[in-house]
């Protein structure tokens, strides 16, 4: 996805910092705090500390996207695009569901004090729902390009960021809660947000091409093949059964949190090709196979 050269993107809402310097990898974890974090990946709990009590980051720690203004910057840098996908979100979703406020990206590298604890970069991007923040280190699309095995593509970054808003609507719909209710296994309500957050990430890709910027010019151009196609491989790199064979040479479903492969790629799909957030309600489905 090409964002229009001209665009103004000088206001999107990420950030980078929030650094959670000091902090030792390995140690105790609330059960609170990882309860309340929700993930793109399985993730590695022993990566969120519960050190610092869930006080959010004083304002000092963060820097602004200076460098970030016209959507020309978007397409030649992962930050800005980062900035510039979050404006294209903000846009859709405001009009979706007034009632949920903006949210924030926070780019971090290597620690991240957050509201929900202090969070390493091996946890993936997340999202916490206690200060309402989306959070994600700079290298993380490295590793989805390499130790995940998707295939690239700027698209697929923005999935990953379309995903965790997802998890924002679903702090206010109520299905965030959900997620707690019931314990792992491929028929979860885990799974079943997961898939939502897929599905509501197709919904916005469906209409990211009438996303408009301050000025009320479009920002972005329309969707390629090649688009969908690396959301698609980003989805399915993130599937639980691709990265528990990944990970652990063998696939174990009652231990999966987020769908698989197939499933990812489907409810995107569903939310993609109806463009339709209502048309999301995994947590109601019968099953978490019913996107067709
Ligand atoms: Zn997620």
């Amino acid at each position: 996805m090409t964002f229009r050269e001209n665009a103004n993107i000088s206001t999107g809402r990420a950030r980078r910092g929030g650094g959670g310097g000091g902090m030792a990898v390995g140690g105790g974890l609330g059960a609170l705090l990882l309860a309340l974090v929700v993930m793109l990946l399985g993730g590695d709990p022993g990566a969120i500390l519960g050190g610092g009590g869930g006080q959010a980051p004083s304002q000092g720690q963060y820097e602004d996207l200076d460098e970030c203004k016209t959507g020309a910057d978007a397409n030649e840098n992962v930050d800005c695009r980062i900035q510039a996908t979050m404006l294209s979100l903000e846009d859709y979703w405001t009009q979706v569901l007034p009632d949920a406020q903006p949210t924030t990206a926070t780019i971090f590298t290597g620690a991240v004090n957050t509201g929900c604890g202090q969070a390493s970069s091996q946890v993936g991007p997340f999202y916490c729902p206690v200060d309402e923040g989306i959070y994600l280190d700079s290298a993380f699309f490295d590793q989805l390009e390499g130790q995940l095995g998707a295939k690239g593509g700027n698209f697929g970054e923005m999935y990953v960021l379309a995903h965790e808003y997802g998890h924002h609507i679903q702090n206010y719909t109520g299905a965030l809660k959900a997620s707690q209710q019931g314990g792992t296994g491929p028929e979860s309500n885990a799974v079943r947000v997961e898939l939502q957050a897929d599905c509501f990430a197709g919904a916005w890709a469906g209409n990211a091409a009438k996303t408009k910027d301050s000025e009320g010019g479009a920002l972005l151009e329309k969707l390629t093949r090649e688009d969908i196609e690396s959301a698609l491989s980003a989805a399915s790199s993130v599937g639980d059964d691709s990265i528990q064979e990944k990970m652990t040479g063998q696939v174990q479903p009652h231990k999966w949190t987020h769908g698989s492969s197939e499933q990812r790629m489907g409810w995107f799909m569903k939310g993609y090709e109806t463009g339709d957030p209502r048309q999301c309600d995994v947590l109601r489905a019968n099953s978490v196979e019913d996107y067709n």
